[in-house]
């Protein structure tokens, strides 16, 4: 086996041909149709000769055929890399233990003190925080501007020190979808590198990179994975750059095991099977969940009523899997519709073959008081459905029987 791409298959049209095919090998090693998980630390090498002309090809260049350390590489890591690259249309990807530390090692590994980042407000928490406390103490600073308001994030951008723009799309809970091709210009206009966060569309339903924008991440706990059981990140991007995160991650030592590499790599392969599916089911459960009268209101770029709807349509194949809502009532009579529900498990994440279900107020955002949490756009009978890939009649029987179940508004201070 080898981690060149001499010996793989070709370029594909449909997205799950290029699922289950792209970018892998024919041949993965042992006559094996699955990539072996290579459990081993570090790698031997049959005598000191074989050492020189390794070290030769790694210190003059030449195409690396071999690993020496478990840190600089293993096969199921390449194997994901490569899959991923391909996907996204990205000349390289590299991936990481998780989808926080995809977006922490990119940071410190480009950003330098005295640098600045734009990102919208709609964003991963985590984020978030890590960019307003960690690269804070490194002399980094973040503006975070509202999200879908352009000349906003234009008027951040600070001259010759904002290196990233930085959004998620569709964003978490409310699914703004950012306009790419305003990002890109946007970035090139001040030669500021672009970010996107694409966890939520997944390379099936967007891929960034064809609008010119230089890096994707995604958290492949969610949609890559696919099935709830492991954590994992990625990044794609241009082959220099994503070299540089490589070499960086060497030293760093933030590798994903090749066991969880394996599991993302399983799930790869049904990734627009998968995602094809959500993205027809969570259509009809939003169409369902918008003319149900005991909810208020309903977040789905697919939706006309989305403030997004013509921009998601113009740039995206498919609007995803996850629907935000508020249900008719306050905190309490959402928490009861949630707790009466039978299919869907109340977790945070999303993007696996089981529907999951939060009430923003609890999972992200306890911590904070209602008012607080109204003060950041949160909603205390604010839910989030993450569609799994159960049928779409299941999911909209289960719903309409717990809605069923929600008490009228009273007359009194409810118009
Ligand atoms: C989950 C998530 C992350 C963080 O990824 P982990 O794999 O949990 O570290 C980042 N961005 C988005 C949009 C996510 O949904």
């Amino acid at each position: 086996m080898t981690r060149t791409n001499s010996k793989e298959n070709g370029q594909y049209k449909g997205a799950s041909t290029r699922s289950v095919h792209g970018g892998a090998p024919r041949d993965k090693g042992f006559h094996a149709m699955t990539t072996p998980i290579v459990q081993t630390a570090t790698y031997t090498f049959d005598s000191t000769a074989d050492v020189i002309k390794f070290l030769d090809k790694k210190v003059y260049g030449g195409e690396l055929d071999r690993e020496e350390y478990a840190r600089y590489g293993n096969p199921s890591v390449w194997s994901i890399e490569r899959r991923i690259a391909h996907l996204e249309g990205a000349e390289d990807a590299v991936v990481y233990p998780s989808g926080m530390s995809a977006v922490t090692s990119l940071f410190l590994t480009v950003l330098r003190p005295g640098t600045h980042i734009v990102m919208t407000d709609d964003c991963y928490r985590r984020t978030r925080q890590f960019c307003e406390t960690t690269l804070k103490k490194f002399g980094i600073d973040t503006s975070v501007v509202p999200m879908g308001d352009s000349a906003a994030l234009e008027a951040a951008i600070v001259p010759k020190k904002t290196r990233f723009i930085f959004t998620e799309t569709p964003t978490n809970p409310y699914l703004r979808v950012a306009d790419l091709h305003h990002l890109a210009e946007l970035g090139v206009r001040h030669r500021a590198m672009t970010l996107l966060d694409t966890t939520f569309a997944t390379p099936v339903n967007l891929r960034p990179l064809e609008f010119g924008i230089d890096f994707v991440m995604h958290s492949a706990t969610k949609y890559f994975g696919g099935h709830n059981d492991v954590l994992a990140g990625a990044i794609a991007g241009g082959a220099g750059r994503i070299k540089a995160l490589k070499d960086a991650r060497g030293i760093m030592g933030n590798v994903i095991d090749p066991h969880q590499a394996f599991l993302v790599e399983r799930g790869l392969k049904t990734l627009a099977l998968r995602v094809r599916h959500q993205n027809e089911s969570a259509l009809d459960v939003a169409r369902f969940l918008e003319n149900h009268p005991k909810i208020d209101r309903v977040y789905y770029p697919g939706l006309p009523s989305h403030p997004d709807h013509e921009l998601a349509r113009a740039q995206m194949r498919g609007f995803g899997g996850v629907i935000s809502f508020e249900v008719a009532g306050d905190i309490k009579t959402t928490s009861d519709f949630i707790d009466r529900l039978r299919i869907p498990y109340i977790a945070p994440s999303l993007g696996g073959t089981e529907s999951l279900i939060e009430q923003p107020a609890y999972f992200s955002y306890y911590d904070l008081s209602s008012e607080e949490r109204l003060a950041v756009g949160i909603k205390d009978n604010l839910v989030r459905f993450a569609l799994g890939i159960e049928d779409a009649e299941d999911i909209i029987e289960d719903l309409e029987r717990s809605l069923e179940q929600v008490p009228a508004r009273s007359a009194v201070g409810q118009v």
